[in-house]
C-alpha cells in the first residue's frame, strides 16, 4: 500500500511570517503524509514550527558532493541537519535555470540517500515534446537517467510534472495523466520489482482545490508536488483533504 504524499514547493517565496501557514495544517490519522519545501534559510524555523506535527520539512535542491568548494551550494547533510526529511531533485526550473542533466540529478538523488534524505525525482516534458509523437519514451528516458539504480520505495518519490503545466493553471487532460502515470509505474515495476511497484509517483502542475480531487482519481497518481497553493494553508489543506478522501 502507497501512503498517499502531499507535497509543497515554496520555490523562492516565503517569509518568516508565513511559516505561520504550517502549523494550521492537518492530515487526519493515518491520512496523506504532509511535506513543505521552504527555501533554505526557513529550514530551521519552519522545522521549530512544525516540531510534532504531521507536517515535514524538505529542501528544495542538494549538491551531488557531500561537502567543498562550492559557493552557494547546499549539501543534502545540511539539509538533514536543519531538519529535513526529504530534498526535491531536477525541478524542471533547475534543468532549465542550471542546465542540469539526467546525470546530474541521479547523482544529487544518490547524495540525498547518502543523508538519509527521501529524494523527490522530478521528470517531465516541454509543450512542445508533449505535441510530438516520442513524448512518453522522452519521459521515460528521463526516469531512466534521473534515477539511481539503489532506488528505494523508501528513499525515493518520482514526481512526474509537465513543464508546461508548471504554474500556468493548464494542466493535461485525465486520459494524459493517466497514460503517462502508467507508463511510469510499468517502468518502474520492470526496472526495480516490488520496489518499483511502491514507490510513490506524484502529479505536479498547477494543481488546485478545485482540480485535485479529479486527478486523485487516477490509480497511479499517489499525491501531488504543489507550488503556487502550497503557499497558503487555505490553498493547500483542501489539497490534502482532497488527497485523502481519494
Ligand atoms: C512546481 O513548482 O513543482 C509546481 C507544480 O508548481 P505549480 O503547482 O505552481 O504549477
Amino acid at each position: 500500500m502507497r501512503r498517499k504524499l502531499a507535497a509543497g514547493n515554496w520555490k523562492m517565496n516565503g517569509t518568516p511570517e508565513m511559516l505561520a501557514e504550517l502549523s494550521t495544517l492537518t492530515g487526519g490519522e493515518n491520512g496523506p503524509q504532509i511535506l513543505i519545501c521552504p527555501p533554505a534559510p526557513l529550514l530551521t524555523r519552519a522545522a521549530d514550527v512544525t516540531l510534532g506535527s504531521p507536517v515535514e520539512i524538505g529542501g528544495q535542491d542538494c549538491h551531488a558532493n557531500p561537502k567543498g568548494a562550492h559557493t552557494g551550494d547546499i549539501a543534502a547533510s545540511m539539509l538533514k541537519d536543519a531538519g529535513a526529511s526529504a530534498v526535491i531533485v531536477g525541478h524542471s526550473e533547475r534543468r532549465t535555470d542550471h542546465a542540469e542533466t539526467d546525470a546530474q540529478v541521479r547523482a544529487k538523488a544518490e547524495a540525498a540517500y547518502a543523508a538519509g534524505l527521501t529524494a523527490i525525482i522530478c521528470i517531465g516534458e516541454s509543450e512542445e515534446e508533449r505535441l510530438g509523437p516520442d513524448c512518453l519514451d522522452i519521459i521515460a528516458a528521463q526516469l531512466d537517467g534521473s534515477t539511481p539504480d539503489t532506488a528505494t520505495a523508501d528513499n525515493t518519490v518520482i514526481a512526474y510534472e509537465p513543464i508546461w503545466a508548471i504554474g500556468t493553471g493548464r494542466v493535461p487532460t485525465m486520459e494524459q495523466i493517466i497514460e503517462t502515470h502508467d507508463m511510469i509505474r510499468t517502468k518502474l515495476t520492470a526496472r526495480f520489482g516490488d520496489a518499483g511497484a511502491n514507490m510513490r509517483v506524484l502529479y505536479g502542475g498547477s494543481v488546485k482545490p478545485t482540480n485535485a480531487a479529479e486527478i486523485f482519481e487516477a490509480e497511479n497518481v499517489d499525491g501531488a508536488l504543489v507550488g503556487g497553493a502550497s503557499l497558503k494553508a487555505a490553498d493547500f489543506q483542501p489539497i490534502i483533504d482532497a488527497l485523502a478522501a481519494s
